[in-house]
């Protein structure tokens, strides 16, 4: 990447990478099976506490097998988390079944508990019980897991954990991944940590892990020819990405110190000025891993200033920066969708702004993140 540009979350190599990926040239594992997936899978494993990972070539396929595997099909609904990435979403399109957005709540700019509830209530008076439903851990911040759980458990609907922003994050202790009945997670190049593009799910038990990468290398049935008796998909990482995975999986926790940095940085620069909040975690329950940290701006109190001229502001400075994620029920894609909610992640994507927040930000230019942002502010 051109280097002098500051980008909002570039890659970030521990320095190994290149090593693992000489020793699956070298051994010829030059594949999608190899024992760098292993290893790789294991190291997740590992850090997560649980028995069951699967790495895959995108955290967008993750969740695709997760909806199949939970018995997703064509017009069934699945309730989904607004205010996020298209990722979270387009799966369900992919299945043929129809998402229902809820929007989000204030403290965790995740899905909103009472929204999800009158969701859930409606969408079974309207005579369908929701097949899935798919929560966000957005910018690392986890959403409520408690209430979350309470009313999947109490309607019985399963949950697609989305921790693709939230590696490392954690909520009473326990690490973010691990709540959903599946969690995925995205290494895409933006990532805390990164395999180039790739993704892994994190699933209940081994039967699982092995029903998955059975659907993740074209459901070949046991026989010397290939038999198929169900659909299959080509969603299995490379060993190529799987080395770079295990080199990342060493600086994780340095990476994540990191993204933390920055977050107290911009606490910082902004702590003089009243129309401008960073976001964090509402309570100790929550630990984030702040992939990216964002900013709300009011207008009224900040002098005028709004999140497109600190945009733009940034941007005259080769310094990039991104509104929130504009929520789903927005987008053309899904105009027909059902939504659930009191127009709140509007108000955040309107009002917010996601700054530079890599991990490999030297002092030179977190020095210059400082004063163009001081100057647009003054
Ligand atoms: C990155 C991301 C994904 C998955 O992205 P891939 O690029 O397919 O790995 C899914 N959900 C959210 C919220 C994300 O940020």
């Amino acid at each position: 990447m051109h280097s002098t540009k500051i980008w909002l979350s570039p890659p970030h190599m521990g320095g190994q990478e290149q090593k693992y990926i000489q020793e699956v040239i070298a051994n010829n594992w030059v594949s999608s099976v190899g024992p760098a997936i292993t290893l790789f899978e294991e190291s997740l494993e590992h850090y997560l506490g649980t028995g069951s990972v699967v790495a895959l070539n995108s955290g967008t396929s993750a969740i695709h097998l997760a909806l199949i595997m939970l018995g997703v099909k064509a017009g069934d609904e699945v309730l989904c988390q607004s205010m996020t990435f298209s990722a979270s979403a387009n799966p369900i399109l992919y299945q043929g079944a129809i998402p229902i957005f809820v929007d989000s709540e204030l403290d965790t700019w995740n899905i909103c508990p009472v929204a999800l509830e009158h969701a859930i209530q409606d969408r079974i008076a309207k005579g369908k019980k929701p097949k899935a439903i798919i929560a966000v851990h957005l910018y690392g911040v986890p959403y409520q897991v408690t209430a979350v759980r309470a009313l999947a458990d109490q309607y019985c609907i399963p949950i697609i954990e989305d921790a693709a922003e939230a590696l490392g994050s954690s909520y009473k202790g326990k690490l973010c991944g691990t709540f959903g009945d599946i969690g995925i997670f995205s290494f895409n190049g933006s990532k805390v940590i990164t395999t180039s593009s790739g993704g892994a799910m994190v699933l209940p038990n081994s039967d699982w892990k092995e029903k998955a990468i059975f659907f993740a290398t074209q459901s070949k049935d046991k026989a010397v020819h290939y038999e198929h008796s169900e659909l299959g998909y080509n969603y299995r990482m490379s060993t190529i990405c799987a080395a770079i995975g295990q080199g990342q999986m060493e600086v994780l926790t340095s990476h994540l110190a990191k993204r933390n940095a920055m977050h107290t940085f911009y606490e910082e620069v902004f702590e003089n000025y009243p129309g401008i909040t960073v976001y964090t975690v509402p309570n100790s329950d929550y630990c984030a891993n702040y992939w990216l940290t964002t900013i709300l701006i009011n207008s009224a109190l900040a002098n005028g200033i709004t999140p497109e001229i600190v945009r733009l502001g940034l941007e005259a400075q080769a310094i990039e920066s991104r509104p929130l994620w504009k929520p789903m029920h927005l987008q053309p894609l899904f105009k027909n969708a059902p939504y659930y909610g009191n127009a709140i992640s509007e108000s955040l994507f309107e009002k917010g702004l996601c700054l530079p927040s890599g991990s490999n930000l030297t002092k030179e230019e977190r020095d210059k993140i400082k004063a163009v942002l001081l100057d647009i502010l003054n």
